[in-house]
């Protein structure tokens, strides 16, 4: 299947070009002519599967062909939720770049920066509004947005809203657009939770997927290290230096423990940074920008930070600890072996974690390869203790219960050129130009 064969405008077509994709992704091929046929779509698509064009090439198709009808003032006729502010600016520097020869006008809005340089930017007219649910919620209850042109709404990454509590921001923002619409959800896993908000808000959906639940990819070379918790970061040190791994990316389960791990790689003389919900919207972007660049060999994450993040083909991830949520496991080692190139994803196993290890094995079907490494060889004498965790989130994970009503920001894009895949700066309200409100789940 070619891109070409797709149906798609000249535009979208040039757009594509640019980037160099040479071929539609299997979620692409499939999802694409359902969204141009104007049905509901739901399809399991995880970060890294191109699900992203998936839904925004098909989209800024219909928008440009029903444009000509279209007169008086802008109205945003699509809105595109997403858990996190890193997804909301990523899926708004998508839209950029794909709609980069249409004229249409995106915004990118979310929490944790001021409302002002927003409202401007809403005020002067949006086609396409990606957001975060409680900052939209946020400028609908200030009557900043009026939702009652969206032809097309898109719940992206809705296992995760769902996982952060935002079933209910969810629910009142469908109760601000016109029910005659286009709904598109996307989720990395089809729970029961997520086919019932699918049969409340969807009708007659298509259904898409593109890959097997829960499987990781082939191309990840999956082992675990076992170790005792005492030495992990001695040996992550070492894992580091012995192997010349340059572009790190490492879980821990705790935003103190994020922290504590990247400043003790510092001290090492390693180049590390960490990134979770507790840290300015500021210091985040540049912990990125750092570490995509090269600057920074290894970068520290919580689960929720981490995800949306959208870093190709990255040689190695190392979980630090293992997740406390199976199938977290599977989406933090989607980040290696992408666009078909293959990844390394270590774990770094102490006795507190073999039956997060089991769980982990049992969903993705397969034993994982347990080695041991010369000098860190486990000692037999430790036993097992509780699995700490500062505070108790929605499923036990203390950095789930903020990660996404934080989020903040917004970017403006419109017809005005820019660089390639960069958020506009003038609205003053680009990503990671802001302060950052902690622990902001409730307003
Ligand atoms: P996503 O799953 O949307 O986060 O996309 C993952 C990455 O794949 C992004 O960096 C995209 O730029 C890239 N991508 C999307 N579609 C294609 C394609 N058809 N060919 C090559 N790369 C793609």
């Amino acid at each position: 299947m070619k891109f070409t064969e797709l149906g798609l405008v000249p535009e979208i077509l040039r757009a594509i070009a640019d980037q160099g994709y040479e071929t539609p992704t299997p979620i692409q091929s499939q999802a694409i002519p359902v969204v141009l046929s104007g049905r509901d779509l739901m399809a399991c698509a995880q970060t890294g599967t191109g699900k992203t064009a998936g839904f925004t090439l098909p989209i800024l198709n219909r928008l440009s062909e029903s444009r000509a009808a279209t007169t008086g003032p802008r109205k945003i006729r699509v809105l595109i939720l997403t858990p996190t502010r890193e997804l909301a600016a990523q899926v708004g520097e998508s839209v950029a770049t794909y709609g980069a020869h249409l004229p249409f006008k995106s915004l990118v809005i979310f929490g944790g920066v001021s409302m002002n340089p927003q409202i401007s930017a809403l005020r002067k007219g949006v086609d396409i509004l990606v957001a975060t649910p409680g900052r939209l919620l946020d400028h609908a209850q200030q009557r900043n947005v009026d939702l009652s042109g969206v032809e097309v709404l898109v719940l992206d990454e809705a296992d995760r809203m769902l996982d952060m509590g935002f079933i209910h921001d969810i629910k009142r923002v469908i109760a601000l657009v016109p029910k005659k619409r286009q709904t598109l959800l996307f989720s990395a896993t089809f729970s029961d939770e997520i086919r019932t908000l699918a049969s409340n808000f969807l009708t007659d959906p298509g259904y898409v997927e593109s890959e097997r639940r829960n499987t990781a990819s082939e191309l990840v070379t999956q082992y675990v290290y076992k170790v005792d918790r005492e030495r992990k970061r001695d040996l992550l040190v070492e894992l580091i230096r012995e192997k010349g791994w340059y572009q790190v990316l490492v879980f821990t389960r705790t935003k103190w423990g994020a922290n504590g791990l990247a400043e003790k790689l510092v001290k090492s003389g390693i180049e590390a940074d960490a990134i979770h919900g507790n840290k300015s919207q500021n210091a985040r972007t540049r912990a990125l920008a750092n570490f995509k660049s090269g600057k920074l060999h290894v970068l520290v994450a919580t689960d929720i930070a981490a995800r949306g993040i959208d870093i190709n083909e990255l040689p190695h991830v190392v979980n630090f600890e293992l997740p406390n949520v199976a199938e977290d496991y599977v989406h933090r080692i989607g980040r290696t072996g992408r666009a078909g190139s293959e990844g390394s994803a270590v774990s770094l196993v102490c006795v507190d974690e073999h039956k997060l290890l089991k769980d982990i094995e049992r969903l993705i079907k397969k034993p994982i390869d347990v080695l041991e490494y010369p000098g860190y060889a486990p000692d037999p004498s430790i036993r097992a203790e509780p699995i700490q965790m500062r505070s108790a989130g929605p499923r036990g994970g203390g950095q789930r219960s903020n990660g996404g009503r934080s989020g903040g920001g917004g970017a403006s894009r419109g017809s005005a050129p820019k660089a390639p895949g960069g958020a506009s700066a003038g609205n003053g309200g680009r990503p990671g130009g802001g302060s950052h409100r902690s622990g902001s789940r409730h307003r």
